[in-house]
């Protein structure tokens, strides 16, 4: 696959802005990769939809194709619907805290269990019991207190006979009398959605009233985590997802299906049988892995991070030799201007913390921007190269031309005048110390 995409991209050289035909282009790639990373049909749909909209119009980096673009844009928007950043399992209750692990037979819920609660216990020391409330498979209450053995962690005893509601009375119970901080609940599953299980799980939730609804999936559920998803999600309601066998072939596309369907974040990963294959899930890593395009996606990086540095070597530069005119100011406004604050580039400089502060101060914002934008514009090149030129006349003349008035000039002058002596400051540190400090 990856063959045919660069195939694609490099038919698509022209800078520029994206247009239609580019992005639908490097658009029908994506779809193919997000199918065959088993993303569910109809998520894919809506994702591409969305990307689609976003991506039209989008300027060309220098020295990318339009093509790389949009795998770049893609895949930033799948890190977004992915869910941002790690989010861990909330705990945040009147102890015990309940985790109620849903989810089909065979998913490794009752791996899941084990792996996180061993976690809890070594890793945030809370004491933690586990129950299993599967009373349908034969062994399943000891295969739970077996994994807890191995973990070192508590596990209800076993009362046979007992149905799951009764089981999670009495572990909350347990659990509350003998102060522990967590408690874990393995349910039972089923090959399939059955209503009856459904019932007992939402039965279970009613009486323990967990903080999280862990619901365990498998990479591996293709097309089916849709329904699979959007049934718990309906019938029960998870707080959260945990994806099984990352390990595995799949992809991962899961991922994407699960936290589209139920809206709800995917915080953990299994990555493995033995009960430290846990981790946490980093949005980054799972896209790269769906979309299968992870060279493309670093290219554009670099690409970006070439021109800020070319933009904060030549700024250097000028600001060593003391040298940072109005037209460099009118670049910096344009950068920020674009950037919607003040951006990257100054912030790749040091000291510039304190003019950071200034700007605020002087509540630079768009319209204010936008102003003095203005105000350069309608200064004379050799006005702004030398703006010791610039006295009464010439800034009733800047005023009126840029529609502001001689007071927003001097501001605008005044501000000019501080930028550079503090420029100059640093410059006198040298360009050297500069770029160890702070540029490269
Ligand atoms: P349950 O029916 O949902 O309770 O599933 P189990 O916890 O019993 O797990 C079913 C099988 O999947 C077991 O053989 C586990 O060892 C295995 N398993 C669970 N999680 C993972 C994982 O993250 N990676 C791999 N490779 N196997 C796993
Ligand atoms: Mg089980």
């Amino acid at each position: 696959l990856s063959q045919k995409l660069s195939g694609a991209f490099e038919r698509l050289t022209r800078r520029g802005a994206l247009s239609e035909g580019d992005v639908d282009e490097a658009l029908r790639e994506v779809r193919v990769a997000l199918l065959e990373a088993d993303v569910a049909l109809p998520v894919v749909k809506d994702f591409i939809a969305s990307v689609r909209e976003a991506a039209i119009g989008e300027a060309v980096l220098k020295s990318i194709t339009p093509g790389q673009m949009v795998v770049k844009i893609v895949h930033d928007h799948l890190v977004q619907a992915l869910g941002g950043g790690a989010e861990g399992i909330n705990l945040a209750t009147t102890p015990p805290a309940v985790v109620l692990m849903v989810g089909l037979q065979g998913s490794g819920k009752t791996t899941s269990t084990a792996k996180i609660a061993m976690r809890l216990t070594r890793r945030e020391r809370k004491r933690v019991l586990m129950a299993s409330l599967d009373t349908r498979r034969p062994a399943a209450q000891q295969q739970l207190a077996t994994l807890g053995q191995q973990a070192e962690v508590k596990t209800l005893n076993i009362i046979g006979g007992e149905p799951p509601l009764a089981i999670a009375k009495r572990a909350l119970q347990t659990a509350t009398l003998e102060a522990f901080d967590v408690l874990m609940l393995d349910s039972a599953g089923r090959l399939h959605i059955d209503d009856e299980l459904m019932e007992e799980i939402a039965a279970i939730k009613t009486a323990t009233k967990p903080i999280e609804t862990l619901l365990v999936a498998d990479a591996m559920t293709g097309q089916d985590a849709v329904n699979v998803a959007k049934t718990f999600q309906d019938r029960i309601g998870v707080t959260g997802i945990m994806l099984t066998r990352v390990d595995g072939d799949a992809r991962g596309g899961a991922a994407l299906s699960m936290r589209a369907v139920t809206g709800q974040p995917i915080k953990l990963l299994g990555v493995g049988e033995k009960l430290d294959a846990l981790e946490d899930f980093h949005p980054d890593r799972i896209a790269g892995r769906i979309l299968g395009m992870g060279d493309v996606v670093s290219l554009v990086e670099k690409a970006a991070e070439n021109i800020e540095q070319a933009e904060a070597e030549r700024l250097a530069k000028k600001m060593q030799k003391g040298q940072f005119d109005l037209d460099d100011l009118a670049d910096q406004l344009k950068q920020l201007q674009k950037m919607g604050g003040i951006g990257d580039i100054l912030g790749m400089l040091p000291g510039v913390a304190k003019i950071k502060a200034q700007m605020k101060n002087a509540k630079i914002d768009d319209k204010v921007i936008g102003r003095q934008r203005a105000i350069l514009s309608s200064m004379t090149r050799k006005e702004r190269k030398n703006p010791d030129l610039i006295k009464a006349s010439r800034k009733q003349r800047i005023a009126a031309g840029s529609g502001t008035s001689v007071q927003e000039v001097n501001k605008l002058l005044k501000q000019h005048q501080e930028m550079a002596r503090m420029m100059k400051q640093m410059g006198k540190m040298g360009q050297k110390g500069l770029m160890r400090q702070g540029i490269q």
